[in-house]
């Protein structure tokens, strides 16, 4: 995030360059400047013309969706208010801040209705926007309140995970890159984290977000969730927070056990380890043991080079002193040993150990070494408070072009970030070969047309979208019957 520039800090409305002067009611200008972006200028640029984003915020950013999925409902409190049909506080005491192309950062932004946070999206045309609490006031309003009245009351649960927190631990890219190989960590991350936050904690409304370029957002959406105060946010960090100690730590798992008996690991871990809770150690496979095999050992080859198996011997239990000497001596003679082969001369050593040692010293060891090349690395701080603010689902990442699109959990390891996000570029190509193809009218008839990112490669991801706001909406109806019975029930 870009060091906050408040909006008391920036002329409140600062004007826009004339020729981006659009307004909702008057499209004759827009219209006139989409015409002029014509199709070479399309091919040869994917980001950073303000023209090309300012078209994909008028005609292909699913506004709609965006509200009900903040809103969560359909009718909201404010009926009455002719202005703003549906909309409830979740939507209209809700912060969005704004980071401008001269990379000035808006903050405190609230609107009445989805019309109006786009015609100011329009009017600004920012690279990108995020979003934050719902406030007791609406945040525009903030400096007509008591201070100590205007506070976030609500907010969904977000979770970011970032290819940063995996740079020593991947060996195809580095640095800004990612690939489809070491997207396999942050797709089994989402695997793990997707099961807990379900299973462990019972929530039901996932949006998984692709940020853009190496990472994934994670907003849940349940009532219960919205509504958390940050103490409970912080515990839930606490309770998926496994790798700790940052890039200068060697051991980054530091799990309670014992020296003298078998360790309790906490059903969360077990079934990520072993695919049940139940599994007897060692039996079965969960996602992480086929992680560390597929991605850790065969693909990555982590444990290959000095550096990286070095660093899996200092993760042995240190009391072993003999059987770390021999390996590292083994492993010195022979350059080229591959991560499997070497996790296997462990896992030999262990068993010669005895029943009690192998038990008590080294499977505890080897199962923090594969939770602590495997296990999501979230990016905590961002989870414990509820004013954080996080970049909004289907805005476009400025450095790649990418539209950040919501991804389906259940086929996270087939997508390619490299090849299966579309880009902003890709979008007006499809959109201007349905234009040629006689599929969608002209510039003109587009400004009508809500839904035109269904003739582009955006249809998948917005259909999803809509689902998942379907389902949140539905939820809210069916609590609010609930609460109506039990009035009437006395
Ligand atoms: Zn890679």
């Amino acid at each position: 995030m870009p060091t906050a520039v408040r909006s008391t800090d920036l002329p409140p409305a600062r004007p826009p360059p004339p020729d981006m002067d659009v307004d909702e009611d008057d499209d004759f200008e827009l219209d006139k400047a989409m015409a002029g972006v014509e199709e070479a200028r399309l091919q040869a640029l994917d980001t950073s013309d303000p023209m090309v984003l300012l078209s994909y915020y008028r005609h292909l950013l699913p506004w709609k969706n965006i509200f009900l999925w903040l809103n969560r409902d359909v009718e909201g409190a404010n009926m009455a208010s002719t202005s703003s049909p549906g909309a409830s506080r979740n939507f209209t005491h809700r912060e969005f801040a704004f980071t401008l192309a001269n990379e000035a950062y808006l903050r405190y932004n609230s609107y009445a209705t989805w019309q109006e946070l786009k015609r100011d999206v329009l009017r600004l045309n920012p690279q990108r926007f995020e979003i934050g609490p719902v406030y007791s006031a609406k945040p525009k309003d903030r400096k007509t309140v008591q201070k100590t009245s205007f506070k976030p009351v609500s907010r969904e649960v977000v979770f970011d995970i970032d290819m940063t927190d995996y740079d020593e631990i991947r060996t195809c890219c580095s640095g800004k890159g990612i690939c489809k190989r070491c997207w396999g960590f942050i797709a089994v991350a989402v695997e793990v984290l997707d099961q807990a936050l379900r299973l462990d904690f019972g929530f039901k409304h996932l949006l998984w977000v692709y940020s853009g370029r190496r990472g994934i957002h994670c907003w849940i959406s349940d009532e219960e969730a919205c509504t958390l105060p940050d103490d409970a946010r912080k515990a839930i960090v606490g309770w998926l927070e496994v790798i700790k100690g940052g890039a200068s730590a060697v051991k980054k798992v530091n799990l309670a056990g014992s020296s003298t008996s078998a360790r309790q690991l906490h059903p969360s871990l077990r079934r990520a380890l072993d695919g049940s809770v139940d599994a007897v150690d060692g039996a079965s496979d969960g996602p992480l043991k086929r992680a560390f095999v597929d991605i850790v050992l065969k693909d990555q080859d982590v444990f290959r080079d000095a550096t990286g198996y070095n660093r899996l011997l200092a993760l042995l239990p240190s009391v072993e002193t003999e059987a770390i000497a021999r390996l590292k001596s083994n492993w010195d003679a022979q350059p080229a040993r591959s991560s499997l082969d070497k996790w296997q001369d462990i896992m030999t050593i262990a068993a010669k150990a005895g029943e009690m040692r192998a038990r008590t010293t080294w499977r505890p060891a080897m199962e923090d070494i594969i939770l602590q090349y495997t296990y999501p690395r979230i990016d905590a701080e961002v989870s414990k408070h509820m004013n954080h603010l996080l970049k909004a689902p289907f805005v476009v990442h400025p450095a790649t072009g990418r539209v950040c699109v919501p991804l389906d959990p259940r086929q996270i390891h087939q997508f390619d970030p490299d090849s299966d996000a579309p880009t902003i570029g890709e979008l007006f190509r499809d959109l201007n070969a349905a234009q040629k193809a006689g599929e969608v009218d002209d510039g003109a008839a587009l400004k009508d047309n809500p839904t035109a990112w269904e003739h582009t490669r955006l249809k998948p991801f917005v259909q999803r979208f809509e689902r998942h706001c379907s389902a949140i909406v539905r939820q809210t109806r069916e609590a609010k019957r609930g609460q109506a019975l039990d009035t009437m029930d006395f």
